[in-house]
């Protein structure tokens, strides 16, 4: 592929710090190598500190876009020109778009759950939807959630700092949605045994599932999950965490992390590019 690029290339960054570890610039580089299309996609350690200059750098080297990690997600927003309707909720973003100078902020890991939950036949429109978390990837799954036509949103969080982030998210989920949106404590058991039982999926979108946190699950009772229950994992490493156990072996549908994390390149790439990313290939090369 290197011996291909030329003066015609564009090029498309991941602003983070630390970021030596993503496996994004893997991924995105074997996918537009297969598309065929004149981009290159490289990582650049960028602190919160540096993030101004880097986003006057991206305009002004014409960078074609760049994705966004922590702990630039929340900070980047007021240094872009338009926010999509999910990023305004959410209150950050993972996806800068650069069109003719104009910076739009997206945020596609909604949209990659959203996406994952409908390639695997699951339909959760109009329904009800239970969501263990209230981080970045909770907050992000609530929100496209909601702008995709999801009734009810419960959500459950320990009391820690996430707590009063998911409340203010959630408000502006039912003032701005067709969603009705409601925050509870994690440690209010018996609401969480009803709230899954009027749900249709379940998602675990905490960390409580992977290293260091590895064969532990937030739902330890395999009663509270009927089969009819899909449950999902934002986790993808391990492939199938405690949760997802549990509930196979309650006769439920589960989806691990891999789609979620797929279907938001997915998105990411058609933002750039405009082209359909070949998932299946990618899923191969990635193993
Ligand atoms: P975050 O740090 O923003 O949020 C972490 C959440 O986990 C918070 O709600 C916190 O309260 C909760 N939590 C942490 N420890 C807990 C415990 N012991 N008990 C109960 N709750 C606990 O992180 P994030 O970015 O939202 O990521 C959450 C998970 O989602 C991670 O496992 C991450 O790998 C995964 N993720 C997957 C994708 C994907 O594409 N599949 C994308 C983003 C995140």
């Amino acid at each position: 592929m290197r011996e291909n690029i030329d003066g015609h290339f564009l090029l498309i960054g991941l602003m983070a710090y630390p970021i030596r570890h993503s496996l994004s610039p893997k991924m995105q580089n074997i996918i537009y190598s297969k598309l065929d299309v004149p981009y290159v996609y490289l990582a650049f350690e960028v602190t919160q500190e540096k993030l101004p200059d880097a986003i006057k750098g991206l305009r002004a080297l014409g960078l074609r876009g760049s994705a966004v990690s922590m702990p630039n997600k929340q900070l980047v927003c007021q240094y872009l020109d338009k926010l999509t309707p999910a990023v305004e909720l959410i209150g950050a973003c993972n996806t800068i778009s650069n069109d003719d100078g104009v910076l739009t902020g997206y945020n596609t890991d909604g949209m990659g759950y959203m996406r994952s939950l409908k390639e695997a036949g699951v339909d959760v429109i109009g329904k009800k939807m239970t969501i263990l978390g209230g981080g970045g990837a909770a907050s992000a799954i609530a929100v496209q959630a909601a702008l995709d036509g999801v009734k009810e949103l419960a959500i459950f969080n320990q009391q820690d700092e996430c707590f009063a982030k998911i409340v203010e998210i959630a408000k502006r989920i039912n003032e701005k949605t067709a969603c009705k949106a409601t925050v509870y404590d994690l440690a209010d058991k018996s609401q969480l045994c009803q709230q899954i039982a009027e749900s249709t999926v379940l998602c675990n979108a905490t960390g409580v599932g992977m290293k260091p946190l590895e064969g532990q699950s937030l739902i330890t009772d395999p009663t509270m999950l009927r089969k009819e229950l899909v449950v999902t994992d934002c986790i993808y490493s391990p492939r199938k965490t405690k949760l997802l156990e549990i509930a196979e072996s309650q006769g439920c549908k589960t989806l691990n992390g891999i789609g979620m994390m797929l279907w938001q390149g997915h998105a990411q790439i058609k933002i750039w590019t405009g082209q359909d990313a070949p998932i299946d290939y990618v899923k191969e090369k990635m193993g």
